[in-house]
């Protein structure tokens, strides 16, 4: 067995894994070298390399029955570097629409923000459009923002035993200052990236100063942090996130997860948290579920 084209694929339900249909199942289409089990919903399976068409079939078995699975090369699993979104991702809500919604902006708000987090328009001439719908409108907003801010499950879990094991984890958001700093804060992010409003005697001036002046600004992020820590991304890389700005740093980290993304994201990206929580990651990444920081 070689053991650089190794494979570990993670299995991971919502409550309990049924260990004997996936097994059962998993031996039509490869053999396993050996297994390691988790948690009482979740399983590692190990196995030599198998074709795209018994991947396929593979997803497809556990979409059917509500599993989360990630295939990867078990030599690089473990990595260095999380970056993660915010906005429907690590937290419920999609915070500037809210922001908009309670500063009384009637429109078509959430269709705007779907649209973009899709792909089918420039997230960059919404957000423009969304932040100038609050000229002249107080900051005192932002604070009823953060009080209705929901934390996804997992979150917190997920970040403090990344940072306990010594990853750089970083939130790389869309989103605005300082919403996004006390969502860093709450969780224990080590560095918030995000765009910031511009503001002139406490209102809004309806403009903003963009994270990077570059097109994909999350991927250029993940690019400049993998340089300044010398790490590869394909090899120590880790993120995750739901929309299409989400894309470019998913595809070129060494492991990409979608969380309960978006269409766009779905076809691009094998794979993804579409049945349990943002704990998933961990297994993903190895760790039992003993393990998990309190
Ligand atoms: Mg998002």
């Amino acid at each position: 067995m070689s053991y650089s084209s190794q494979l570990v694929c993670t299995f991971v339900a919502k409550n309990k894994l049924d260990y004997k249909i996936l097994i059962n199942f998993f031996s039509k289409i490869q053999n396993t070298t050996h297994y390691k089990i988790l948690s009482n919903r979740a399983l590692d399976l190990y196995c030599e390399d198998f074709s795209k068409k018994n991947k396929d079939q593979l997803r497809k078995f556990c979409f059917k029955n509500k599993i989360d699975v990630c295939i990867q090369k078990a030599k690089w699993r473990r990595k260095k570097i999380f970056l993660a979104d915010m906005d429907a991702t690590m937290i419920k809500d999609e915070t500037l629409d809210n922001l908009v919604k309670i500063a009384g902006i009637k429109g078509n708000i959430d269709r705007l923000s779907k649209l973009a987090m899709d792909g089918k328009i420039s997230l960059r001439d919404t957000l423009k459009f969304r932040v100038s719908y609050l000229k002249d409108k107080s900051t005192k907003l932002i604070k009823q923002v953060i009080k209705k801010i929901r934390f996804n499950e997992g979150s917190k879990v997920l970040v403090k035993t990344l940072n306990k094991n010594g990853y750089h984890t970083s939130l790389v958001t869309g989103g605005f200052q300082p919403i996004s700093t006390y969502v860093g804060k709450v969780l224990g992010f080590k560095k918030v990236i995000s765009n910031r409003f511009v503001i002139k005697n406490n209102k809004f001036t309806g403009e903003y100063i963009p994270i990077t002046g570059k097109q994909n600004s999350k991927l250029a992020y993940l690019n400049e942090i993998c340089k300044k820590k010398k790490l590869n991304k394909v090899k120590y890389a880790l993120s995750v996130g739901d929309g299409a700005n989400d894309l470019g740093m998913l595809q070129n980290s060494g492991l990409g997860v979608g969380y309960h993304s978006h269409r766009i994201i779905k076809k691009a990206i094998d794979n993804h948290i579409q049945f349990t929580d943002l704990r998933t990651i961990l297994f993903y990444l190895g760790f039992t579920e003993k393990e998990f920081a309190k």
